[in-house]
């Protein structure tokens, strides 16, 4: 049997994250272990790759805050591209309350670090986007360092690294079981078993799954979001930010030669479906050509469009922390559809409660398992 001090179960962009702050503040022998022949084949790979800090809670922007300094200077630090393009977002309100929503959020981002998020006028973004149809538009908020990054290139940044400075990543390695042993753990996996004191769950969609090997109900569910990639288009700006139409949440940003759209349907209900409803195309058509008239000429190929799995929990914020009642368990759960923006914050969190029991990035008790048998559910609204 193999010894670890730590071991990761999941090799998507959180668990290297996590792999790359364990081993870059020292620790030791960090095993991580990914089911698939490659990493990346779970939601890591399927994401839209948006970055944000225009949230509407201080945890959310402060991990964003920590997030996004952090892919900016990913290469200088992992020798790796994050592909960090800082287009920014636009949120497009379309009516008075949201642009009150907007305001509140945009004073919790301030008083929360984010100097240069603003809210920015129905005629400023008629003169940025002539395109957008902005008859009901009533104002927005745009933030510059917003934008995207390749999430795929930047698991691999991290991982890459944790391996190049003594982290063993084992892929084709499922884990079939986790048990508690003396002060520490047996996972066993396809591939062999390995002991050690720490385990970490970072099983994105699957977390669940993990969670009750060690007897814990982790209320994360899989919730299926659908992206569009359209053919090359021209009509529109390339270097346009991800633009969000607050009255039905249609989102789209530049994607290669074309563009990427997204719309979350309301009538999507929690399962593990990752096969992509070609019904989908027309639903998310109407919406895009609404917005933006242009897009009435856009052409889609089905064959190119896909589904992945949001990991959701009741709150929409992610599970962070050592779990009540099981010393040396730890989980990373949860992201709500934020786990690539706020995948370098977590790698720190989880780093410094792991090594120090304490992290000074945010009040990690605001994240951790308890709040939900508690009562202290923080709810976050800015979701797309
Ligand atoms: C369509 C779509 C668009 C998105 N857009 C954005 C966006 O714009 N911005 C953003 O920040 N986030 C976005 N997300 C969410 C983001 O992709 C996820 O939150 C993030 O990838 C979660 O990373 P992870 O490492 O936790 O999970 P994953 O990438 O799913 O990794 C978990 C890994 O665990 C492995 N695993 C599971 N069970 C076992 C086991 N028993 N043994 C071993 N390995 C196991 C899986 O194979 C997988 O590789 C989007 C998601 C989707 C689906």
């Amino acid at each position: 049997m193999q010894t670890a001090e730590v071991v990761i179960i999941g090799g998507g962009i959180v668990g290297s994250s996590i792999a790359h702050h364990l081993t870059a503040a020292g620790c030791k022998k960090v095993f991580l272990l990914e089911r698939e022949t490659a990493q990346g084949k779970g939601s890591t790979g399927k994401s839209m790759g948006g970055v944000r800090a225009q949230f509407a809670t201080p945890v959310n922007i402060k991990m964003s805050l920590y997030s996004i300094r952090f892919y900016a200077s990913f290469e200088e630090r992992l020798g790796h591209p994050s592909g960090y393009r800082p287009q920014g977002y636009l949120f497009c309100a379309t009516n008075e309350k949201h642009l009150a929503y907007l305001r509140a959020n945009h004073a919790r981002q301030v008083e929360a670090g984010l100097r240069n998020a603003e809210i920015v006028t129905a005629d400023y973004i008629r003169g940025e986007f002539p395109q957008l149809r902005a008859d009901d538009i009533v104002g927005g908020s745009f933030c510059p360092t917003d934008g995207f990054v390749d999430p795929y290139s930047a698991m691999i940044g991290f991982m890459t690294w944790a391996v190049d400075h003594g982290a063993t990543l084992w892929k084709n390695s499922e884990v079939i079981s986790a048990v508690r042993k003396d002060s520490g753990f047996v996972v066993e996996t396809t591939r062999g078993s390995i002991s050690a004191r720490i385990v970490v769950n970072c099983a994105g969609a699957w977390a669940a799954v993990i969670a009750k090997m060690v007897g814990i109900d982790l209320p994360v569910e899989p919730l299926r979001r659908m992206l569009v990639p359209t053919q090359p288009f021209d009509d529109f700006p390339h270097t346009a930010p991800m633009i969000i139409d607050m009255s039905n949440g249609f989102h789209f940003r530049p994607e290669g030669r074309g563009f990427l759209l997204a719309w979350n349907d309301p009538a999507e209900t929690p399962g593990y479906k990752t096969d992509f409803d070609e019904a989908f195309i027309e639903k998310i058509l109407t919406r895009a050509a609404d917005r933006v008239p242009v897009f009435e000429n856009v052409a889609v190929n089905p064959k190119r469009a896909w589904a992945g799995l949001y990991e959701m929990t009741p709150d929409h914020h992610p599970v962070l922390g050592e779990t009540p009642g099981v010393p040396g368990f730890f989980l990373a759960n949860g992201f709500s559809g934020h786990g690539v923006m706020h995948a370098p914050a977590t790698g720190k969190i989880l780093s410094d409660l792991i090594l120090h029991g304490k992290t000074e990035l945010i009040d990690a008790t605001l994240l951790n398992l308890s709040r939900f048998a508690e009562g202290r559910m923080i709810e976050e609204t800015a979701i797309l």
